[in-house]
């Protein structure tokens, strides 16, 4: 007898900083980094970058950067969150 569990996990980022449309998602970007992290979609709302696609880059503390779509970016800027 066996079951699957789905574990669903909730990360909160604090960000001091985000650095907007600072990364384009291109050829170099996935070969570079998209395989490394799964760095091919938003890190906040998870929708999956397009190629030539402008990206923003939130920096953290506590955890590793993360890299944004520009709506999420507008989002948490206009929150004045940062
Ligand atoms: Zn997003």
């Amino acid at each position: 007898m066996q079951y699957t569990v789905t574990k669903t996990t909730n990360t909160t980022y604090k960000f001091y900083h985000i650095e907007k449309e600072s990364l384009t998602y291109n050829e170099w970007w996935i070969k570079a980094r998209a395989k490394q992290r799964k760095l091919n979609k938003c890190g906040k709302c998870k929708k999956p970058f397009i190629i030539g696609e402008k990206m923003s880059l939130a920096f953290s503390h506590k955890s590793l950067n993360q890299v944004l779509c520009n709506d999420c970016a507008d989002e948490l800027l206009e929150k004045g969150d940062i």
